[in-house]
């Protein structure tokens, strides 16, 4: 039997295991897996490099002007089993991961011109269904009729744990308190924004995984799809 391919919407806070969810589901399904926040990473990357940030304050106008000059793309890397992010035909897939990108990219999100320059590529990517996006504003703004739209949450000193623990396993010396900082600080950004807000879509099924093992998590979220495709 040929199952119809749909769209799977994820979205929630900073680092509540988003994008582990959506790859896990990729991988089940067949899918693409877009993860949206490793594109405003390599637009903020992109504004670092260029001097655009200077004390967490982006210089907005310049940086909209030099929208056409970012090409953002991602290249399956069979490796790692997964893709790579691209900005300018360079790997950044690492660079955008570390501290720098993370403090300055939710002021760079709130930008309403890298927002609807970045809604149109992730639009372009789902056109033909099978997909599975995570980030922000996937069931609110860039997939509004997504057939599986899911907000994934965890209380902040869980999400800051579990990422200390990710950063430092690959080497990097950062402290619990910091990590703890940007979660809630990207947070508040994110919730307040004026551009596309993160919310929950009225339609979004709730998922907190304060609790919850990754098996319990992966078999909800399947179950959920399957009903999703009859
Ligand atoms: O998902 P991730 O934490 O990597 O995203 C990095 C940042 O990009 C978020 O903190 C948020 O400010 C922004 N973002 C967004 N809309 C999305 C995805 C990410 O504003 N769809």
């Amino acid at each position: 039997m040929i199952l119809p391919k749909i769209v799977i919407a994820i979205d929630g806070h900073s680092s509540c295991g988003k994008s582990t969810i959506a790859k896990a589901l990729a991988v089940r399904f067949g899918y693409v897996f877009i993860d949206s926040g490793a594109m405003y990473r390599a637009v903020t990357l992109f504004a670092l490099r260029n001097n655009l940030i200077a004390n967490g304050k982006v210089d907005e106008q310049k940086l909209i002007s030099l929208i056409p000059q970012i090409n953002i793309e991602f290249r399956y890397n069979s490796e790692k089993q997964k893709s790579d992010t691209y900005l300018n035909w360079e790997n950044v897939e690492d660079e955008i991961r570390q501290l720098p990108v993370s403090q300055n990219v939710s002021p760079v999100a709130t930008i309403a011109e890298v927002r609807a320059a970045m809604v149109r590529l992730q639009q372009a990517m789902g056109k033909n269904k099978g997909i599975v996006m995570d980030g922000r504003d996937i069931g609110t703004v860039v997939f509004p009729e997504a057939e599986l739209k899911l907000f994934v949450t965890a209380s902040a000193e869980i999400r800051a744990q579990r990422r200390f623990d990710e950063l430092t396993a690959n080497g990097e010396s950062v402290s619990y308190a910091e990590i703890l900082q940007n979660v809630q600080e990207r947070d508040r950004i994110d919730s307040t924004r004026e551009a596309s807000p993160l919310r929950k879509a009225d339609d979004a099924l709730i998922l907190d995984n304060s609790n919850m093992t990754r098996e319990e998590q992966m078999a909800w979220v399947t179950e959920r799809v399957m009903e999703r495709l009859g």
